[in-house]
């Protein structure tokens, strides 16, 4: 073997998980190396923290529900949870709404449809008018990314895992046998698995490598925390509400009200930045359907979104650069699919049958190889 077992690139919550599963496997001396001073800075330090059984294509469908039982054991070693109950509202309210609800969203199965006096009944603050139909999920809950992220470092940590921060990775060698990482400070490390985990910028270590891209895609998408003004029906308990067409969302954040016009706006990789117009638009989205009347802002926030073209995670290597491996494509579902997703890569890595818990769910390699976008 050359020097480490393993090589991961990418310091969030795909990075630290994978790594935390290698080291698990007993993977030896095993190095995550991070191009930020600190980890989890991009994506994963700005999402809307939850986690929505039936959200995304199927392959990722079938990683979030798979995940439910690993967030539970999780939960278990680390002695608090990382899920909470936070049912989600789908809402229609023009005819296209209504038809993508009925087409789209209630045939899946943790979907349950409810009547417009319903919905109002769960969100008081939705405007009876702006209600064609609705849906329920019931087993949707708020995430806690940060605790997870953290339990996955502090794991990987204690099982002798290295990590390097401030590390960005410039250069990938193809050697006789494995890879060599070069790192911007010049100092290289030698390895027989190299995992890139580095979301938007994935594409742009393969290319290092001399291999050709996946296609990935960063799609920016701001989150505001608006102030809700004194005596508007918001409860701490209400529903994530969201647009049947994916136009807006809503949820409770402490005496405050996280909203999105869930823009998917195309970047390149980089510290994505909010827009001002897309702050207004979440406000005036929320307040069409509301009697909120939200007016102003406390903060707010950008990520991108990474998604293959076909928008399912990609994990695995291709024969012509066996060992650079590919963890990376989780778009609006890193945080939700991470248990599950983690143990695949893992398995996949290291040549392993996927685990028997993630097959019952109907998670399979070939669902997810690099090779399908090939
Ligand atoms: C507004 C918004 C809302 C979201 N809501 C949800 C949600 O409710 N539920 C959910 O499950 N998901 C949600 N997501 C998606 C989720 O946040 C992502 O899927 C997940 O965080 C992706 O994690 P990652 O580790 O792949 O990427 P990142 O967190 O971006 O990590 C990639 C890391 O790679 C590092 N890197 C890049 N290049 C190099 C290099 N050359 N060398 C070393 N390191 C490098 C970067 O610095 C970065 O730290 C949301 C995302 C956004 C933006």
């Amino acid at each position: 073997m050359t020097g480490h077992g393993a090589v991961v690139v990418g310091g969030g919550i795909a990075g630290t998980s994978v790594a935390a599963e290698l080291a698990a496997a007993g993977v030896g001396r095993p190095v995550l190396l991070e191009a930020e001073a600190e980890l989890a800075r991009h994506t994963t330090g700005r999402s809307a923290a939850s986690y929505i059984p039936g959200h995304g294509p199927a392959p990722t469908r079938a990683l979030t529900a798979a995940s439910r039982e690993r967030f539970d054991a999780l939960a278990a070693e680390a002695g608090h949870g990382f899920l909470h109950p936070r049912p989600v509202l789908h809402v229609a309210s023009t005819a296209d709404e209504e038809r993508v609800l009925r087409e789209e969203i209630l045939p899946l199965a943790p979907v349950t449809e409810v009547t417009p006096d319903e919905a109002v009944r769960r969100w008081p603050a939705l405007r009876p008018e702006a209600v064609r139909a609705a849906a329920m999920v019931e087993d949707a809950c708020d995430a806690d990314p940060v605790g997870l992220h953290q339990h996955y470092r502090q794991r990987f940590r204690a099982l002798d895992g290295e990590i390097r921060t401030a590390a960005p990775v410039v250069g990938i060698e193809r050697l006789d046998r494995g890879w060599r990482v070069t790192i911007g400070d010049g100092g290289t490390v030698d390895t027989d698995l190299v995992v890139l985990a580095a979301g938007a910028w994935t594409d742009r270590l393969l290319a290092l490598a001399g291999a050709p891209p996946l296609g990935l895609t960063a799609y920016r998408r701001t989150i505001a925390i608006a102030r809700v003004p004194s005596g508007a029906p918001v409860r701490p308990d209400d529903p994530f509400a969201v647009s049947a067409t994916d136009s807006w969302y809503a949820k409770p954040e402490g005496q405050y009200l996280l909203v999105s016009p869930s823009e998917e706006t195309p970047q390149e990789p980089g510290d994505a930045r909010p827009d001002e117009l897309d702050v207004a638009l979440a406000l005036e989205r929320v307040n069409e359907v509301t009697t909120l009347g939200l007016r102003s802002v406390v903060t707010s926030w950008a990520g991108q979104r990474t998604f293959a073209p076909d928008r399912a995670l990609v994990v695995g290597d291709r024969p012509e650069q066996p060992g650079l491996h590919v963890f990376a494509g989780q778009g609006g579902s890193g945080i939700e699919t991470a248990p599950s997703a983690a143990a695949l890569a893992r398995a996949v890595a290291l040549g392993e049958d996927v685990p028997v818990d993630l097959r019952r769910h109907g998670v399979e390699a070939a669902h997810y190889s690099v090779r399908r976008i090939l």
